[in-house]
């Protein structure tokens, strides 16, 4: 075996560059709130929190970390966890994909130029059909349950009532969402949906008005960073296998189309959400969020990405550069 370079690092060390980071960008104002969907348009766009969960299950948070917003499109990770441990990693690829698509996370055009599966789980059409792929079949409350019992178990909770549904941004959302119910009957069109479209696109459209915080979401990515066992309950929420292939689907298509400005700029697998939240997987190391409503035009918040950037590059820590980093105590 060759050595490799290594590093070490103290959580006090992350704590401190969180807080200076935190301060950096706390008052920039670029970018705007969501509105096509109404009850995030009125979101306070000054929001800002920061929280990074270690592997020990030491949660580290500065600013807004325990505001519950509406986790949006980062729920579709958690999904496709829920879908490879209910059907199987091959299922999934065969069935959903695990491509990006270079477009728009709710491009119609994305469907039709894929000729036999909506792409990947992190995009509206492969996410809706990543809930009707979601065990029991045909049984809409008892899915719904699984979904939320799963966010919650990644979350560190034990109950699915500690992610609590908004249900103001529910309705919202319900009543605007045609793009996504044109997206439901184009799959069940093209036999790529695998229950009731207008229940799967409803399972969706639910997880995404789950109120989260950036704790909770920092805690699920940690637990993805550290092989399905969350590092704060010790529960092995799914098997250790899905993990790289979950952090893959991340690393492809976590920022639609932006994936690869993401990439090479933050060195860090991560999933945004038009609710502002930006979550980062740091395998074998940490799970990151960040949260900070107003979005860039591809719908991920930019407040968000500018702090995980910068905490990246102040840690030097890169999942593509070769030197191994330590934690080691304070
Ligand atoms: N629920 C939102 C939608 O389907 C989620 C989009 C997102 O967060 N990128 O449009």
């Amino acid at each position: 075996m060759f050595p490799k370079p290594y590093k070490t690092i103290t959580s006090c060390q992350i704590h401190e560059v969180m807080t200076k980071t935190y301060e950096r960008f706390r008052t920039d104002t670029q970018g705007k709130n969501a509105d096509y969907i109404p009850y995030l348009a009125n979101v306070d766009p000054s929001l800002f929190g920061i929280s990074v969960c270690l592997l020990d299950g030491t949660v580290l948070s500065v600013g807004d970390h325990d505001f519950r917003f509406g986790i949006e499109s980062v729920s579709k990770v958690h999904t496709a966890v829920l879908a490879m441990q209910h059907s199987g990693p091959d299922t999934v690829m065969r069935r959903i994909g695990a491509n990006a698509t270079g477009l728009p996370f709710d491009s119609i055009m994305a469907i039709l130029l894929e000729k036999e599966r909506p792409s990947t789980p992190l995009v509206n059409a492969g996410a809706i059909a990543a809930c009707s792929l979601v065990k029991p079949i045909g049984d809409a409350e008892g899915k719904w349950q699984a979904i939320r019992q799963n966010i919650a178990a990644l979350s560190g909770e034990e109950d699915g009532s500690a992610i609590p549904l908004i249900e103001e941004l529910y309705a919202s959302e319900s009543a605007t969402n045609f793009n996504n119910r044109s997206i439901a009957w184009l799959l069940k069109d093209f036999g790529r949906i695998y229950d009731d479209p207008e229940v799967s696109l409803d399972l969706y459209t639910r997880q995404c008005s789950l109120g989260i915080t950036a704790d909770q979401l920092a805690i699920a990515a940690a637990t993805i960073a550290n092989d399905g066992k969350n590092p704060k309950t010790g529960v092995q929420v799914f098997d250790a296998e899905l993990a790289p292939k979950v952090t893959s689907l991340a690393t492809t298509v976590g920022f639609y189309e932006r994936t690869g400005d993401w990439l090479y700029d933050a060195g860090i697998p991560a999933k945004s959400g038009v609710g502002g939240g930006v979550m980062g997987i740091m395998p074998g190391l940490f799970g990151i969020c960040a949260f900070a409503p107003p979005l860039d035009p591809s719908g991920n918040s930019v407040k968000a990405q500018m702090a995980i950037k910068a905490i990246m590059k102040e840690l030097d820590v890169n999942v593509f550069a070769s030197s191994h980093l330590t934690m080691v105590d304070c």
